[in-house]
């Protein structure tokens, strides 16, 4: 059997410094405390697995005892030892790294190896000073040779594109020559930022703004197959969690609200880094709803009823267009998306201009990168959405097919006096067409 390695990520409370802008877990509310018993179960666990590395990470420092009391770190080291396990490493900060501590841990530690990781992020004091670092690089190098003289591995983590850096890649060239004279092994981390950081408040206020996965491959190139130095793009990767603090109700049919900074970041995130799903080959965009999350409104109900009847249905990707811009269906729920109103009543034609024009150059990014076998649409024709999804296409050149029969819609408004009656899209006859066009254009 091939041994292997793992990760364990654990929640030991707060981080002694807690100050990093770029991390969220220190500055999160309600964090686990430590306890002796909950680590001890934890790792028993993980142990009965067939290991050869293990990763023991707890987001501060292994050594601070408030973290990690001496009694579960004494039982890890002796449990790990004595398992077959051939290495471990387990975070760090220099402040908690004394003679005293190594002595112990090296007479517990006969035959694994243990090594020690430090978050240097960047071999730079001025950045590290503003990214609120807590030690400099003296610090770190003398960290390094106290490690490495009880007989200690040293592994560093770098970031990449850390704000106040002005040659990213120049920087991380820097930092990584640095950091490979002093470890054993060197992680580049892709600097992302996490909901409760205060990066993440930077990156909504625009100070500054992640890497995609080719500027990050881009910038490590040099490093890609050099054996010493692991990339992580996107271990911890995900969309942008707001903090509880951040979160806004935004209402209003004005251009605040438009273009506000809290959807703005959504759309960056569609464009540059969401991943459509592979199993949706064909896009449907759809209005949205008064209703939030939309799938709650009588028309999205209706809509998804008659979806769900289609044998293709996993493969249609719903796509609502909205004042936020693009939300897809499994977006619907989450800040701000169920959180905004925009009043139609208040609409003035000058801002139904600004809608078109701001949502045409959303849809057009969005579907710059993510391409579909063939793109749909369910919309009242003369929606702004719709309008704004039309001059998209039409200047994108890719076809769109309308599934709203618009001689029946036109129908139908007659009948009721040339007005638009409520829930028109949800009309039998419209949704009987609705399906059958959709059905014949992928083949169900
Ligand atoms: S990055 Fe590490 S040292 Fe900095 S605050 Fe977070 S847990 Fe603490």
């Amino acid at each position: 059997m091939i041994k292997k390695t793992k990760t364990i990520i654990v929640d030991s409370g707060r981080c002694s410094w807690g100050k990093c802008i770029f991390c969220s877990f220190s500055k999160k509310p309600n964090t686990q405390e430590a306890s002796v018993e909950r680590l001890k179960r934890g790792l028993d666990s993980a142990l009965k697995e067939d290991i050869f590395e293990l990763k023991y990470l707890n987001s501060g420092s292994f050594l601070d005892e408030k973290q990690i009391p001496k009694e579960f770190r004494n039982y890890f080291f002796e449990k790990c030892n004595s398992s077959g396990i051939s290495e471990v490493v387990v975070e760090c900060l220099p402040e908690h790294v004394n003679k005293n501590v190594l002595r112990d841990i090296k007479k517990r530690c006969k035959k694994v190896r243990v090594s020690f990781a430090l978050g240097l992020e960047v071999a730079d004091d001025k950045v590290l000073k503003k990214i609120m670092k807590s030690f400099d690089v003296k610090t770190y190098e003398k960290t390094v040779i106290l490690l490495k003289k009880y007989g200690f591995g040293v592994r560093t983590y770098l970031m990449t594109n850390l704000p106040n850096v002005l040659e990213v890649k120049k920087s991380l060239e820097k930092s990584v020559d640095f950091a490979l004279k002093k470890s054993d092994s060197v992680a580049i981390i892709n600097t992302y930022p996490y909901g409760y950081s205060p990066l993440f408040s930077m990156w909504v206020e625009r100070k500054w703004t992640p890497l995609d996965k080719n500027e990050f491959f881009d910038v490590c190139e040099k490093y890609k197959n050099n054996k010493k130095v692991e990339l992580f793009f996107d271990d911890y990767l995900t969309y942008p969690k707001f903090p509880d603090f951040l979160k806004q109700k935004i209402v209003g049919a004005t251009s605040e609200c438009l273009n506000h900074a809290h959807f703005d970041v959504w759309q960056e995130y569609f464009e540059r880094f969401y991943v459509v799903p592979s199993i949706k080959e064909y896009a449907l965009f759809l209005p949205c709803a008064f209703r939030k999350p939309y799938s709650r409104s009588q028309t999205h109900k209706k809509i998804l009823e008659r979806l769900q009847g289609i044998a293709s249905y996993k493969k249609i990707h719903q796509i609502m267009i909205s004042t936020p811009g693009i939300i897809p269906r499994d977006f619907e729920s989450k800040y701000p998306f169920e959180s905004y109103d925009w009043p139609e009543w208040e609409e003035t034609e000058k801002i139904k201009k600004e809608y078109i024009e701001v949502t045409k150059k959303r849809v057009k990014r969005y579907l710059l990168k993510h391409q579909y076998k063939k793109i749909f649409s369910y919309f009242k024709s003369e929606s702004e959405s719709f309008i704004a999804l039309k001059d998209a296409c039409a200047e994108l050149k890719v076809p769109l097919i309308t599934l709203l029969d618009e001689k029946m819609y036109k129908e139908i408004k007659h009948m009721n006096n040339g007005k638009t009656p409520n829930a028109i899209l949800t009309q039998r006859r419209l949704l009987d067409s609705f399906v059958k066009v959709l059905r014949k254009n992928i083949d169900d």
